[in-house]
């Protein structure tokens, strides 16, 4: 029998354009290398998920887009990945959310956000998407969708016995009752220092953090580390366990990746340590490429790297 894991969270279009410098108030300026790259955290870890996974694994998700054709076309896309669309919800006189990216010749970005159908995702599309919670194996979320959606998915996938990962990214205060339907916890290190007030440097630091998510019933806590690889906490077993060298050109949707990734193998099967693994391979794979969904990997790709 298949596994599911379904995934709730947000879709974005990035608009990115290359300026000289960051257009100043009245100023028209001509940039250059516009494109639209597909992002969002919650797309970027349902296709993560889709590409890395085979064919026992069913990956749905649950989000939202605007009347228009830049979400329908993101929709279709999802669809080539291999995602489950179904219960991508269109939203009347709504647009599909997108960010305005600004790339200044100095490296530096500058982004205008606008939520557009992400802040439509509430309690009652939770409610409209119940069957593809209860039937899931495992339910990922982020936190760049209203947060009454993701307490109710949260407690829709408990009172199932599904188990729930929360990616707590970008980082909020959460509530107990949020925390304690929680299996799974993957902050990067700010995000673990937002949430537990412990600044995480090293291996006696992230102990210290993921005691905190513990104490709230939280069973694993997987801090990811950027190059230095992830912190993990699982059982009283705790160690870093080192990511790979890669020349890194674009950590865009790294996390992401690691995520999608790490859910896709443990759903396969695949003890802790080797599902990290396989999550560095394809996290590593993704910061060698530019842009958020352009830059994740395949299944292929990623078994490829590991031979
Ligand atoms: P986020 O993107 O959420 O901030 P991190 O930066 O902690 O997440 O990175 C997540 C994962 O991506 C890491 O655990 C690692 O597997 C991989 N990664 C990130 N940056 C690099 C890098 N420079 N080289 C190799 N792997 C990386």
């Amino acid at each position: 029998m298949k596994k599911t894991l379904t995934i709730l969270g947000s879709i974005n279009a990035d608009h990115v354009i290359s300026v000289p410098h960051f257009a100043k108030p009245g100023e028209t300026l001509t940039g250059h290398h516009y494109h639209i790259a597909y992002g969002g955290k919650g797309a970027n870890q349902a296709v993560a998920a889709a590409r890395l996974s085979d064919e026992h694994t069913q990956v749905n998700f649950i989000g939202c887009i605007g009347d228009d054709d830049l979400g329908r076309t993101m929709k279709n896309a999802f669809e080539q990945d291999g995602i489950n669309t179904q219960f991508i919800h269109q939203i009347a006189h709504q647009t599909t959310g997108i960010a305005m990216i600004q790339v200044a010749a100095s490296g530096e970005n500058s982004i205008v956000i606008s939520a557009g159908a992400n802040g439509c995702l509430d309690e009652n599309i939770v409610e409209q998407s119940r069957s593809q919670i209860e039937q899931a194996d495992l339910l990922l979320m982020q936190l760049e969708t209203p947060l009454p959606a993701v307490i109710k998915a949260a407690q829709i996938a408990k009172n199932n016995g599904v188990k729930v990962v929360l990616n707590p990214a970008p980082a909020q205060k959460l509530p107990d009752e949020l925390l304690a339907n929680l299996n799974m916890i993957t902050p990067n290190e700010t995000e673990a220092e937002i949430l537990t007030g412990v600044k995480v440097t090293d291996l006696e630091s992230a102990v210290k953090s993921a005691e905190i998510f513990h104490q709230k019933g939280i069973e694993t806590v997987l801090i990811t580390l950027g190059s230095k690889g992830v912190f993990v906490s699982h059982q009283g077993q705790q160690e870093i366990v080192a990511g790979f060298k890669v020349n890194a050109v674009d950590t865009t949707a790294a996390g992401d990746t690691f995520n999608g990734a790490f859910l896709i193998a443990l759903l396969d099967g695949k003890p802790l340590q080797d599902a990290i693994r396989f999550a560095h391979v394809a996290a590593a794979i993704s910061v060698t490429r530019e842009g958020a969904q352009p830059s994740i990997p395949t299944r292929a790709e990623t078994l490829d790297f590991l031979k």
